[in-house]
């Protein structure tokens, strides 16, 4: 493989909703580079970036894909990215590792879908450049310019057209270049002159949208803006370097079409990234995180430099073994080598180091500033930790991944599944960064905490290809419970089977006590009425019964227990006998003291665009949630004011809230949780609560 500089480089996001044409623009970009000699295809599950058996069994990507090609001597590595909702971790990711972004509209689509939107907000925080690719325009009811107005009237003046089309749906052929005022048709994918020139009737489409474009790339250069705004004409050169300029500063978004189905479209897609898209060197640096090492410095791209550079996908395959995706920022990454882990504070052998062409990877002696590639087998490396010099330690700040919402409860299907669970588990979450996996402590339950529903069902498969089948179901709710009364009791345990009897006798009194103060247990006997040895054996049935719950097997707590009185038998009082006179005690005195439900109350902070901010709301009311206050976000350059809602909701009602928001919003809303306090359940729930643990087989207990 050739070297190239960082000059030569260009690392480049392909974003978009699903479905819009992502991975298929990917291929063709492959194919017109001559990457691959045969062009692939999404629906026949032979494209180059979505490999991933569950990708082809699904036709959609579900993670990042990287895939090396050479356009007129550029190095461009492009990252297929995801688009559904559930792995917009994935996103997070690409977007920290390239220099731009291709983002992917369907010109059938009636606006801007979500995903889009989801990776603008990214594209921006990372202050990438980026440009449109208006795809399908080869389908009937396909609209450029719907597009084109909506993302103008979305994120403003930066949105321009860089080309219009020629003609629509079957009838579209060719494209004209506002810049040049030059008209192209496609023959066999390539663009060539067109034999008449501008069509007569584009004439005024072309003015008004050439207008707007020379409008958004005088805006970053004073020089432009003061010839622009003086009346004067300005050059093709000059409207080319005001683009050039406005794109590296991510400040203008030029648009263009095809149909990448067709290759048409793609060469000049190839041509503006080469020559518009900043080069690694012309990228703002990374900053180094808060409490990097004290000689921390500013990564900047040069090979000769000591090594800065920053993993940002891992993955974990039964088959292929670990790989890590990583971007070099300074200094390179050699093969057989060793790199410095500042989150471990430890080295890190490096064996091959690959780059990569969806599955396929490359053997290379090394991966320059500037460059992306692929190290397999690294021992303890997470994705976002950063591998430099050990002599000159350094950590970049982390990607910022979406925190998991969305939890199940998992069981192993059979005994070999559950020896396989554990270590399967923990390849995933390496491999994974918005997924986590938790247990319960109270009810024992292991949990699976994922963005959504698909991304669930994508890692159950994946723990399928790692020998560990699972069950799943919606996760138990940690319930309690308690008395609101005060009641006194008698727990009498006798039995006579001939020889030695068992005979134990104790009266207590429970008595509620305030959240969270747990269990106080007073010996109160006195004259000894309970012989002192067998005390503790009262309160260790107690305390058993507890932990058993008494009315829906959950624990008991939040109560007060005053043993004062009892009986007992020189020869057949034991402390067992005494064990189970505590525990019927119990149970007989809960029932008299009014027992009660708990319910886990979770502390929200629910995310969304001001629109929904009514139905959010209303929602959380019918949750049985409490607002307790909302705040503005202002909007960042072009994204949008969102509001911040501050709630309390009782657990119960929050199980399927990862879905249900979703789909309120359209995608758009976003939530975190933690859990704040128990408080009592209302009847209602209390009595489902109770018919719940019925189902699941619990039986009030009297151990006898
Ligand atoms: P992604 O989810 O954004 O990666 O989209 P895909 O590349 O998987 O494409 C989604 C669907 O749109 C597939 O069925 C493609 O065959 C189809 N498609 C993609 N590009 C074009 C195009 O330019 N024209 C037509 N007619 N169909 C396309
Ligand atoms: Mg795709």
């Amino acid at each position: 493989m050739k070297r190239y500089a960082a000059e030569e480089i260009r690392n480049v996001a392909i974003v978009a909703h699903g479905g819009a044409g992502k991975t298929s623009l990917a291929e063709a970009m492959l194919y017109v580079a001559g990457a691959i000699d045969r062009q692939g295809r999404v629906d026949d599950g032979t494209t180059v970036t979505d490999f991933d058996s569950e990708e082809i069994r699904r036709k959609v990507s579900i993670q990042c894909a990287i895939a090396i090609l050479e356009w007129r001597g550029m190095k461009v590595n492009l990252v297929d990215v995801p688009g559904y909702a559930d792995f917009a971790g994935e996103a997070a990711g690409a977007l920290r590792a390239v220099d731009g972004a291709i983002f992917v509209a369907s010109a059938q689509a009636s606006g801007i879908d979500v995903g889009f939107q989801v990776a603008w907000e990214y594209a921006e925080a990372e202050k990438i450049a980026r440009c449109v690719f208006v795809n399908k325009m080869d389908k009937e009811h396909s609209d450029f310019f719907r597009i084109v107005d909506s993302l103008r009237s979305r994120y403003g003046k930066a949105i321009a057209a860089a080309e219009i089309p020629i003609g629509v749906g079957e009838q579209f052929h060719g494209v004209v270049d506002l810049v040049h005022r030059k008209a192209y048709v496609f023959v066999a994918g390539e663009k060539v002159d067109h034999p008449d020139g501008v069509p007569a009737e584009l004439e005024e489409t072309v003015e008004k949208y050439r207008e707007l474009l020379i409008e958004s790339a005088v805006e970053n250069d004073d020089e432009l803006l003061e010839k622009y705004l003086a009346g004067e004409t300005l050059s093709a050169e000059e409207i080319e370097r005001g683009l050039h300029e406005g794109m590296v500063a991510g400040a203008v978004v030029p648009v263009t079409c095809g149909a990448a189905l067709k290759d048409m479209g793609v060469r000049f897609l190839l041509d503006l990234i080469c020559d518009e898209f900043p080069s690694p060197a012309e990228r703002p640096l990374v900053p180094a995180a808060q409490g990097s090492p004290a000689n921390a410095r500013k990564p900047e791209c040069n090979e000769s430099l000591p090594l800065i550079a920053q993993v940002f996908k891992t993955v974990a395959d039964p088959y292929v073994g670990k790989l890590s995706y990583f971007r070099v920022y300074s200094g390179a990454l050699r093969s057989d080598s060793s790199v410095f882990n500042p989150r471990t504070g430890r080295e890190e052998r490096v064996g091959q180091v690959y780059v990569l062409r969806g599955k396929q990877q490359i053997a290379v002696q090394e991966i320059a500033a500037g460059d992306i590639g692929a190290v397999p087998r690294f021992n303890d490396v997470l994705t976002g930790d950063t591998l430099c010099d050990a002599k000159k330690p350094v950590e970049l700040v982390r990607i910022d991944h979406p925190e998991p919402v969305y939890a199940v409860a998992i069981t192993a299907k059979t005994k070999v599944d559950e020896d396989k669970l554990g270590p399967a588990l923990r390849r995933l979450q390496d491999e994974n960064p918005a997924f986590e996996v938790r247990r319960d402590a109270q009810t024992g339950e292991t949990l699976m905490v994922a963005a959504g529903e698909t991304h669930i069902e994508v890692l159950v498969e994946r723990l399928k290809r790692f020998g560990a089948q699972v069950e799943m179901a919606l996760p138990s709710v940690p319930y309690l419970e308690t008395v609101t009364g005060t009641a006194k009791a008698e727990g009498r345990h006798k039995k006579q089977t001939g020889g030695r009897g068992q005979y134990g006798d104790c009266w207590i009194e429970i008595e509620p006590l305030e959240r969270g103060a747990g269990f106080q247990f007073i010996d109160a006997v006195v004259g000894g009425a309970i012989p002192r040895q067998f005390i503790p054996a009262v309160e260790k049935g107690i305390r058993d019964a507890m932990a058993r719950g008494t009315v829906s097997g959950n624990p008991v707590v939040d109560i007060r227990v005053k043993l004062y009185d009892g009986k007992y038998h020189d020869v057949d009082s034991s402390e067992a006998a005494f064990k189970i006179a505590g525990s019927l005690a119990f149970h007989n005195a809960v029932a008299l003291a009014h027992p009660a439900i708990l319910e886990p109350i979770v502390s929200v902070d629910v995310r969304v665009p001001e629109e929904y901010l009514g139905d959010c709301i209303g929602d959380l009311n019918s949750r049985r949630g409490h607002v307790l206050g909302m705040e503005r976000i202002e909007g960042r350059g072009s994204v949008d004011a969102m509001q911040l809602v501050h709630a309390t909701v009782p657990q119960r009602e929050l199980l399927r809230y990862a879905i249900d928001l979703r789909s309120l919003t359209h995608g758009r809303g976003s939530f975190t949780t933690l859990l704040s306090h128990y408080q009592e359940a209302p009847a209602l729930i209390a009595q489902a609560v109770i018919a719940e643990a019925k189902d699941r087989g619990f039986t009030t207990h009297h151990e006898a």
